[in-house]
């Protein structure tokens, strides 16, 4: 699979989109989910162009890697959800109902989050 430019984060990376930043450094972009799952619902996206986790881990190098995991903590602590918790999930492909091709970590946070997967 090839990395489709036109998804939507790649649009929002070139500003052709509106989004609601919450954090940006080289390395990522944080802003807020259009279609909140919970008070705090909050993407993360890598700067440069990867598909899915599977697709960072295995092409991203080290900096990147290292760059982009330290900005989701880092926009964890800006939200301050860091001393309640909150939950980092990414959705992998077919079976992990990925739907936007741009490898994107969700982070949620602002109450209780309940169970990590709701049976069919
Ligand atoms: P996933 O199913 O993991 O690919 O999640 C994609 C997420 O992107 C969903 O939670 C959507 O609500 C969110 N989303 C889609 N379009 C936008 C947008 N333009 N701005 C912010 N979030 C978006």
């Amino acid at each position: 699979m090839l990395y489709d430019n036109e998804n939507i984060f790649a649009k929002i990376l070139r500003n052709e989109i509106p989004y609601k930043c919450v954090y940006e450094d080289n390395y990522a972009l944080a802003f807020e989910d259009i279609n909140p799952q919970a008070p705090n619902h909050i993407l993360v996206i890598p700067k440069g162009k990867y598909i899915s986790f599977d697709d960072f881990t295995n092409l991203a190098s080290d900096m990147e890697i290292t760059g982009f995991f330290r900005a989701v903590g880092t926009t964890a602590r800006k939200l301050k959800i860091d001393k309640q918790g909150y939950r980092v999930l990414s959705n992998i492909g077919k079976h992990g109902g990925q739907e936007v091709p741009h490898f994107h970590i969700h982070l949620f946070g602002g109450k209780r989050l309940g169970p990590m997967i709701v049976s069919e």
